[in-house]
């Protein structure tokens, strides 16, 4: 399907995001074919009934670990990255011997009619039966009973859905987001910094879950990312980002007027600009941030960076703490005790040093939140063990000599018998 139906997909995500293609086949089409490609290289093995250690006295016994399917397991994606995230864990969900409802965001109307129409073609529409729709749908979706919910997406649906899987217990995984600090200290690699920070705010137009959401830094570190970032920006999009073919738009109108609101905190120090029509907001960093300014209180999910300045590393995590759990947290840093500080005394879904989003891309890592940006991980061989429910099995020996070891856990009546 997906080598197949390349260009409508490109077409699809670019109708609702203004995605150029190199970035689709990049973050969304080439990390599905990955992981649908390790799904059936590894299959064999992941599936497979996994021996566990023993004791000597179940010496003639087989202690296994069986990986069964969960039955029917729904997903439910989000629109920042319509292709990638209702795919991804529908794979694996299938990989692991399941049935599979998968429910795309009505919000990127045009990928989820495109993957409505076109996995049925591919897939067995009773097992695998796509559902579009939105709050209505998904509504009575939910109060149907499933064995596993896979949801990507804010953490208010997310208590919607969690109460939903609550009436049937069902175990689910919530991929949420949050506000996802960066912290740069004055020993860092400013060209390199601005380079990481800025390419990781801007694709999707900052609508990315791991997006660094604002900066934690002092006011000479500041005034130095600020210069760096003009020149990155320039390179990246040019003069007039908004001519640029790789930048990105904003996914509706609605999200649109929520961000153009948070640009009336601080001090715009480049960028601001927007264009109700073409839902376009410029690349944007702002100065003289404080921490009870209105871009500080929700996720961002938009170009817009903020920087609230700190005297020092422990003023930095002093801040972080005082948040809810971040999904990722970023620090550019050549000094590592700085590195080890913030990385021990701080809490969050994972961290990338000295980049921004790239710790995504080794499915050796597990993905997902903690606290408030989510539960459960995913990608690699987490994504196929969260589809299965790990069984044990212990098949014991039947052998007469077995019995004497194990005379000890009779009553002595018995043991005196053997
Ligand atoms: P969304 O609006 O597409 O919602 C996600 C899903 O919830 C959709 O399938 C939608 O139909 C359903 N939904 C929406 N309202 C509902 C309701 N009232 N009742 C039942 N279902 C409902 O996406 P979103 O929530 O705007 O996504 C953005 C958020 O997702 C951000 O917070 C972002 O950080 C997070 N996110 C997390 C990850 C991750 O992997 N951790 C990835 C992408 C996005």
């Amino acid at each position: 399907m997906l080598d197949e139906n390349e260009k409508e997909m490109l077409a699809a995500v670019k109708k609702d995001l203004n995605k150029s293609n190199m970035e689709s086949v990049l973050t969304e089409i080439a990390i599905v074919k990955n992981e649908t490609i390790s799904l059936i290289n590894n299959l064999e093995e992941w599936a497979a009934p996994e021996k566990a250690a023993k004791p000597l006295v179940n010496l003639t016994d087989d202690a296994l670990i069986y990986k069964d399917p969960y039955g029917v397991v729904l997903v439910m994606g989000a629109w920042n990255y319509p292709i990638q995230l209702p795919l991804l864990p529908f794979a694996a969900a299938i990989a692991a011997g399941n049935a599979v409802v998968i429910k795309p965001s009505e919000v990127s109307e045009a990928t989820a009619d495109f993957l409505g129409k076109t996995i049925p073609k591919y897939l067995d529409n009773q097992c695998y039966p796509v559902i579009c729709g939105g709050i209505p749908e998904t509504t009575e979706l939910l109060k149907e009973r499933f064995d596993y919910i896979f949801y990507t997406g804010n953490s208010y649906v997310a208590r919607i859905v969690h109460t939903a899987a609550n009436k049937h217990l069902t175990p689910l995984t919530l991929e949420l987001g949050g506000k996802s600090p960066v912290y740069i200290d004055k020993s860092t690699d400013m060209d390199v910094t601005a380079n990481r920070i800025l390419w990781g705010k801007c694709i999707n137009a900052g609508q990315t879950c791991v997006a660094p959401d604002y900066i934690l830094c002092t006011k000479e570190v500041e005034e130095e990312f600020v210069e760096a970032a003009k020149k990155v920006l320039k390179k990246f999009y040019g003069e007039n980002p908004q001519q640029s073919k790789d930048y990105c738009r904003i996914v509706n109108d609605k999200h649109f007027k929520r961000i153009s609101a948070l640009l009336n905190s601080g001090k715009v120090a480049v960028g601001g600009k927007t264009d109700v029509q073409e839902k376009y907001i410029e690349p944007t960093i702002l100065i003289d941030v404080n921490g009870d300014d209105a871009v500080m209180q929700e996720e961002i999910f938009g170009p817009i960076l903020p920087i609230v300045s700190v005297r020092d590393v422990n003023e930095a995590i002093t801040f972080i703490n005082s948040h809810e759990k971040p999904l990722a947290l970023y620090i550019f840093s050549k000094d590592k005790e700085v590195t080890h500080e913030i990385i021990d005394r701080t809490s969050s879904g994972g961290i990338c040093v000295n980049d921004t989003i790239m710790h995504l891309s080794l499915p050796s890592l597990p993905f997902g939140g903690v606290g408030e940006s989510g539960m459960g991980c995913y990608h690699g061989k987490f994504s196929f063990d969260t589809f299965v429910h790990k069984r044990s099995v212990l098949i014991r020996s039947l052998a007469k000599f077995g019995e004497k070891l194990q005379s000890m856990r009779r009553p002595l009546t018995t043991k005196e018998l053997l």
